[in-house]
């Protein structure tokens, strides 16, 4: 192990920490998207209003895999660039910040998909079959064949994590096989080559699921059920409207089950406590029509979606700060990657000139 590629924190024990110019100890997380369309309120939900927290406490990476959504959307790539807008400018609209979290963007990052290809020797086709994730979503788009790129998806996540030495991921709790094969990955060519890359931990951060507007499982663009961070308030208001919510219900005086309604889960997620308890009761006790239900809902998401639209408007008027800020976080992070890249290249002995 050649120890001079050791950073100061870990020789002084700090292992996997970074500190900053103040000194103050952080641990780098690596998140992100891939840049396939507008983000909605499950992506709030389940990972943005999170970042936004973690911000905080984290040296926090964002990654946006426009490499990897080819993996699913291959056959339009010129849309990844309207895409990549949309979604930085969704994160910058949810408080996301450039003072605080490096947004990059992957393809500009070469040596990520260099890394894919020394880690893709340790995994087998079995493995990458088997993987939990892969067969979900592979069996969610349908797919009955998996192309290379689709089936290696979590090999190049991983060099997604390592090449920007991250120490933890955050995910739900169906992700956990994604990071236990990264860390396996990982651990084999430590072993093999007397590396020191960072083996990844999962920051499990579990939020339930918004379910779509159908009452569907999943809120998905693809699905065409999402509420989207970008919609005006007259299409979240038509959106919220066409919900599925208890069918047994005909007149606002019919007892109903919010239990089975999507209009009520959103409730739960969206509105205060109070509201929730009220609209529970009046739905069970028949003294509150669907419309009106609907509309309080529609006030409870206005009430969030209305900071997010001033920022929205701001960064919109200034479209090439937010390719500065694309370029500065891509460029801080392809140091990192140039660092990494030449530690497992002088690993591997492979570093011939
Ligand atoms: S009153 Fe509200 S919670 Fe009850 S069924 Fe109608 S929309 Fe759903």
């Amino acid at each position: 192990m050649d120890n001079n590629k050791q950073n100061p924190a870990a020789a002084s024990g700090f292992k996997f920490e970074n500190p900053d110019a103040a000194g103050k100890i952080y641990r780098r997380i690596l998140t992100g998207d891939r840049p396939t369309g507008p983000l909605h309120l499950g992506h709030y939900c389940g990972s943005l209003k999170n970042r936004v927290a973690l911000q905080d406490k984290y040296d926090t990476f964002i990654l946006i895999a426009d490499i990897q959504a080819l993996t699913t959307n291959f056959d339009h790539p010129e849309l990844l660039k309207q895409n990549i807008f949309q979604v930085a400018l969704d994160y910058l609209a949810v408080g996301i910040t450039p003072e605080k979290s490096t947004i990059i963007i992957q393809s500009m990052i070469p040596e990520i998909a260099e890394l894919t290809i020394f880690f893709s020797m340790f995994i087998s086709i079995n493995a990458l079959k088997h993987n939990p994730t892969i067969k979900t979503e592979a069996k969610e788009r349908g797919y009955k064949e998996l192309n290379y790129g689709f089936l290696g998806y979590p090999v190049s996540q991983t060099a997604d994590i390592t090449i920007f030495k991250a120490d933890l991921v955050p995910v739900g709790i169906d992700q956990l096989p994604h990071i236990e094969l990264s860390r396996k990955i990982v651990r084999r060519f430590n072993e093999l080559y007397g590396s020191t890359l960072i083996e990844p931990e999962a920051l499990l951060s579990e939020f339930p699921k918004l379910i779509g507007l159908d009452g569907n499982l999943k809120m998905s663009k693809s699905y065409g059920n999402a509420i989207f961070l970008s919609d005006d308030f007259d299409t979240v208001k038509s959106k919220i409207r066409t919900a599925l919510t208890d069918k047994s219900r005909i007149h606002p005086s019919d007892p109903g089950h919010p239990d089975i309604c999507t209009i009520f889960s959103y409730h739960k997620t969206f509105s205060n406590i109070d509201l929730t308890k009220n609209t529970e009761n009046d739905c069970i006790n028949g003294s509150i029509g669907c419309v009106q239900c609907k509309n309080n809902l529609f006030e409870s998401i206005k009430n969030i979606l209305i900071p997010m639209n001033e920022k929205r408007q701001y960064y919109k008027e200034r479209a090439s700060e937010i390719w500065d800020i694309l370029l500065t976080g891509t460029n801080k992070a392809k140091k990192i990657a140039e660092e990494t890249l030449r530690e497992v290249k002088n690993d591997m002995k492979i570093n011939y000139f």
